[in-house]
């Protein structure tokens, strides 16, 4: 029953969890790719955005230089850009639908229109997804007006800017699975392109493993405290999945999983990977599905059963969100450039590229991963099968106190099994595949097995 175990990785000790896996694991190919994400480009695509003069989703959708409409546009032309030296690779599209006029938030029909640009895996046999989003709409103060400024720099031209960008550098190098690059319209009108999309996707079956949502990302600066901090940036994800069989949470109950949820591991994921491949980055995981009461465009995707997660920035400044620009005693509102910061937009954009490129590399999951219960004993068997993609160098065994929000040992297999000296009643474990580069699948909790 011994198992080959060729290394133990300990992440506590001298150095912090980030230092440690600096040193050890970084993939020379995305450390590339990382560096070349430029405040210059992303700052370029946001003055563009904000040209537009408003990008209302209820705004002109036929004006060639002002709404929505041209808006989309633009995005598009760039992906074509990025296309055209990608040999054929990315292919991208305004995928457009009539949303009825609903008497909320839209009063008349409207051409609805979301920016899809898709890296096809290199890979016949990956049908895996992945999908970086962020909502190219804005609004004013009414949401309901689409004809005056709405400049909407920073919620959401931020996660918009860092969609191209990820495209622009990720188009230029090829990956076994497949990335769609995505900038949704009706965020503001009721999170209906992000709604429309992931219900076309799970009508066709695709098989999405990741959704990283990024809304208001290019800021760090509360109204309250006007305290200033580029090296934190949050990734929120739902404990308890929306879709429910009953089943399900009986099993989290009994075995504890609360903290386990699909969503929460790719948290997990977004937190190690990001500080991994980005210096004076922090980042730091809550525990919901969103800000209090709030939602966003992976909301949607977590509804149909899909993992999905959003990221935003520490401290909002809501005189920059949401707001007409004017100035008012003094104060200057409105969501403007001026108030953004690109260093940190750099950092935060250089996260999801870091996360998107290991994902998209690395093999599929394990299959049934099972953790043995025929006798009781203190020690831990687990099992699991090959992925149905990719060709893994190994496997990592992941294991925390139960008690830690983070995995604090990882353990090289070689094999399909292994026998661990612990307690599977003192300890949560999860099973990665990884590749020979390093990059490793999103882990798969063990369900008990004989
Ligand atoms: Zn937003």
């Amino acid at each position: 029953m011994t198992k080959r175990i060729a290394l133990v990785v300990l992440l506590a000790g001298g150095l912090s969890r980030a230092q440690a896996q600096t040193t050890i694991l970084r993939d020379p190919e995305i450390a590339g790719m990382v560096k070349e994400v430029n405040p210059d480009s992303l700052r370029s695509y946001i003055k563009t955005m904000v040209a537009f003069g408003t990008r209302s989703t209820v705004s002109s959708t036929t004006d060639k230089k002002r709404g929505i409409g041209a808006a989309r546009n633009w995005v598009l032309s760039k992906f074509n850009e990025w296309a055209a030296a990608s040999g054929g690779r990315l292919t991208a599209v305004v995928d457009t639908t009539t949303y009825a006029a609903d008497g909320r938030r839209v009063r008349s029909n409207i051409n609805l229109g979301n920016v899809v640009a898709t890296l096809k895996g290199t890979d016949p046999n990956d049908n895996r997804i992945f999908i970086i989003s962020g909502h190219l709409d804005s609004r004013r103060t009414d949401v309901l007006d689409g004809t005056n400024d709405a400049p909407g720099a920073n919620d959401d031209g931020s996660g918009s800017a860092a969609v191209m960008e990820c495209a622009r550098i990720m188009s230029k190098h090829s990956f076994p699975a497949t990335i769609v690059f995505v900038t949704v319209s009706g965020e503001e009108q009721g999170l209906l392109g992000s709604t429309y999309m992931a219900k076309k996707a799970k009508a066709a079956g695709w098989n999405i493993e990741a959704v990283l949502n990024n809304d208001i990302m290019g800021s760090n600066n509360s109204n309250e405290t006007n305290v200033i901090d580029n090296t934190r940036v949050r990734v929120f994800s739902e404990g308890l999945p929306y879709v429910d069989t009953g089943r399900l949470a009986e099993r989290v109950r009994q075995m504890g999983l609360e903290n386990d949820s699909k969503s929460r591991q790719l948290a997990r994921y977004v937190k190690e990977t990001g500080e991994r491949y980005v210096d004076n980055l922090q980042v730091v995981m809550i525990y919901r599905p969103d800000r209090f009461l709030r939602g966003g465009d992976h909301s949607p995707y977590q509804n149909l059963g899909y993992t999905a997660v959003r990221i935003t920035e520490m401290n909002e400044n809501f005189n920059h969100q949401h707001q007409d620009v004017r100035t008012d005693k003094g104060v200057v509102y409105g969501d403007l450039e001026e108030f953004m910061d690109f260093e940190y937009l750099r950092k935060n954009t250089a996260m999801n590229l870091a996360n998107l490129a290991n994902l998209a590399k690395s093999p599929g999951m394990p299959q049934d991963v099972r953790v043995e219960v025929r006798n009781l004993t203190n020690s831990t068997q687990l099992s699991w099968k090959a992925p149905a993609a990719g060709s893994p160098k190994g496997y990592y065994i992941l294991m925390r106190e139960t008690t830690s929000p983070v995995w604090e040992k990882k353990i090289i297999v070689g094999g399909t099994e292994a026998s661990l000296p612990y307690s599977k009643d003192n300890y949560f474990f999860g099973v990665q595949s990884v590749s020979a580069a390093g990059n490793e699948s999103l882990p798969v909790v063990p369900v008990p097995g004989r």
